[in-house]
């Protein structure tokens, strides 16, 4: 995951928030739930352990998913 992350994101990947690089990258993908729970997106989430500050990678779009899952 971190690989196809860092294919896009370019340096110096910082935290927008405090400014620190010290990232960790979830292990397993998540999923981020529309308000009336009809749709998720599949997401690779990466949470600043400096300030907590969390972003979220579409796990789609990074082609992370396996065949037929969206
Ligand atoms: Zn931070």
């Amino acid at each position: 995951m971190v690989r196809e992350i860092n294919k896009h994101w370019k340096e110096p990947r910082v935290c927008p928030v405090c400014h620190q690089n010290n990232w960790a990258v979830s292990a397993e993908i998540v999923r981020l739930w529309t308000a009336r729970l009809k749709n998720a997106y599949p997401c690779v989430n990466m949470v600043c352990q400096n300030c907590g500050h969390t972003m979220l990678f579409n796990a789609a779009i990074l082609n992370l998913l396996p065949e037929g899952k969206s």
